[in-house]
């Protein structure tokens, strides 16, 4: 199936690694120019000077904090020198672990900063350059834990559950310019920060951090095992598609089946 993403251009927050380099990778395939924004700009550099090598599209990496406004304007701002962009894929983002009665304030405002204000303030400075290209997508890298809650990360959870608020209402407001805002609610994917985490937790008691993970697919997903980070790429790209052309104000779980309710 043609996407019809040939010569299109991707923006994706937390490009570096994970699942956003695996969505910056799976659009650079489909012929797509990617922008990647990371804080850890050689990191970003290497990944992107991979992306030109075997995709032979232009790849950008832009060194920049989208929990800040500062960093924000940067990736603005290096989108528009790159000729402006028809993509966004809000994809920065990490877990939390804390109980409400200890976490202070400024805990809550780094997340809600990350989670929320990003995908706020990079829309104000992109959205413009969409509607100059005639439209775009907009999609947002939410979580289960936005519908069903982990206990130990009541910061990750009501963040999260804000950016499906904040999606729904940016396609109500977006679409009149063509531009389609969606949410994926992702279950388990394995990325190279779940090994480590496994093999951090296994080692106490002989390392076996495959049977860990084996563990927590068991217990989490009724389709038993991890889902990849190209999987779920793949999904994201579609859905940034005009394939997808008819989607707007969606939230599609990539899960295995660990959403328990309908
Ligand atoms: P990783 O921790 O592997 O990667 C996170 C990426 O975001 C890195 O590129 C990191 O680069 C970047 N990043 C983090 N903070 C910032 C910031 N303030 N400004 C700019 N970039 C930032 O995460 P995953 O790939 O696992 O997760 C990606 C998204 O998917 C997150 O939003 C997460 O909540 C969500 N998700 C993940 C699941 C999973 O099982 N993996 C399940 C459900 C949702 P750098 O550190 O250099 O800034």
């Amino acid at each position: 199936m043609d996407l019809g993403l040939k010569g299109k251009v991707a923006v994706i927050t937390g490009g570096s690694v994970g699942i956003g380099l695996g969505v910056a990778k799976a659009f650079a395939a489909e012929g797509a120019d990617v922008v990647i924004a990371a804080r850890d700009g050689a990191r970003a550099e290497e990944e992107a000077a991979g992306i030109r090598a075997a995709h032979g599209v232009r790849a950008l990496a832009v060194a920049a904090d989208v929990a800040t406004a500062a960093g924000c304007a940067a990736l603005v701002s290096a989108v528009q020198g790159f000729g402006g962009c028809d993509i966004l894929v809000n994809n920065a983002g990490t877990g939390s672990n804390e109980t409400i009665l200890e976490a202070d304030d400024d805990k809550w405002l780094e997340y809600w900063n990350l989670h929320v204000m990003a995908a706020v303030r990079l829309a104000r400075g992109l959205v413009p350059m969409m509607k100059t290209r005639g439209g775009g997508a907009i999609l947002n890298n939410a979580s289960i834990c936005a519908v069903q809650p982990l206990w130990y990360e009541p910061i990750y959870n009501v963040t999260k559950a804000a950016l499906l608020m904040l999606s729904k209402t940016m396609s109500t407001e977006f679409i009149k310019d063509n531009i389609r805002v969606n949410t994926v609610n992702p279950g388990l994917i394995l990325t190279p920060d779940w090994v480590k985490t496994a093999k951090q937790l296994s080692a106490p008691t002989g390392g076996d951090w495959e049977g860990y993970l084996q563990s927590v697919a068991d217990e989490h997903a009724p389709i038993k095992r991890f889902g990849t980070v190209e999987e779920l790429a793949d999904f994201f790209v579609f859905l940034c598609s005009p394939r997808a052309s008819y989607c707007t104000g969606a939230t599609f779980h990539v899960d295995g089946g660990m959403l328990k309710s309908v």
